[in-house]
């Protein structure tokens, strides 16, 4: 924590991570690492720990053991003890960092479009209205809903929906952007729209993402880097094309047969 992160430093490192439901060990001395603007999918077998990896990132589940960092920030508060003791001040400035998008969206029912991408920017940036509202259409402009401003979740379908969340998660300018599972509750028709979103985020050079998807051919296609977990493990890891096509493990040969 003491010393300033370099370009060439991970923006995300796991060490020796461990996490435990009661008795279930999900992360078991999980070690893991992501360059800056690197995009990573995770895939694997439901229940393998891929969801858990996200939401400890974003600070929605508490570790047992280890050190998480995110652009230089520790989980564990420098000097504290036990496990995840961050002040609350701390973990605000590590959430300011990251951004998720779900697979059920989790817009606020009872705003409108424009508001549930203003809101998070007001209350947590400080930022005014009208700049808050400049940053929210532009937003809204690059998913390809600027006309739908005024309407509520309700009046919109599941991918315009989704689409409306990443908006939201990009007001906040994160440098991460999780997504877990963003078009598994979506009809087939409405994937493709929110997958070019991911898309052409994906080309952003200085954005770090880290994706769980099933859509393996897309997966394919925008990753730098494929992560087949396995009860909380990563078991195989590396470029795409190879692991599509070359799998060494038989674990993730088994995987890949079930949903190709
Ligand atoms: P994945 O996203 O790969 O399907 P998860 O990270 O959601 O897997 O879950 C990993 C394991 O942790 C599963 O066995 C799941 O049942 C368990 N788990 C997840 N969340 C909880 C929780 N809040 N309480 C107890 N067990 C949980
Ligand atoms: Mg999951």
């Amino acid at each position: 924590m003491t010393d300033t992160p370099s370009s060439t430093d991970p923006c995300i490192r796991f060490s020796n991570v461990s996490k435990r439901f009661g008795t279930l060990t999900v992360l078991d001395d999980f070690n893991f690492t992501v360059a800056p603007g690197e995009k990573v999918t995770l895939i694997g077998p439901s229940g393998s720990g891929k969801s858990t990896v996200l939401r400890i990132l974003m600070t929605l589940e508490p570790f047992q053991d280890g050190v998480l960092e995110l652009k230089g920030l520790s989980y564990h508060e420098p000097g504290g003890h036990g496990p995840f003791r961050a002040s609350e001040k701390h973990l605000r400035k590590i959430r300011g960092h990251v951004g998720m998008v779900f697979q059920s969206f989790n817009l606020f029912p009872h705003m409108t479009v424009l508001r549930n991408v203003m809101e998070a920017p007001i209350s947590v940036l400080g930022l005014k209205r009208d700049e808050a509202e400049a940053r929210a259409v532009e937003l809204l402009g690059m998913v390809g809903l600027a006309d739908k401003k005024g309407h509520f979740p309700s009046q919109l379908s599941g991918g315009q929906q989704q689409r409306v969340a990443i908006a939201r998660a990009l007001a906040m300018r994160p440098r991460v952007l999780l997504f877990d599972e963003p078009t598994s509750a979506l009809d087939p028709q409405l994937v493709g729209e929110v997958l070019g979103v991911i898309r052409t985020l994906a080309h952003e050079h200085d954005l770090t993402m880290l994706l769980v998807t099933h859509e393996m051919r897309f997966a394919r296609e925008v990753s730098d880097r494929v992560c087949f977990f396995d009860k909380g493990k990563i078991v195989e890891q590396g470029d795409p094309e190879r692991i599509f096509t070359a799998p060494e493990h038989a674990r993730t040969r088994e995987f890949l047969q079930s949903v190709l």
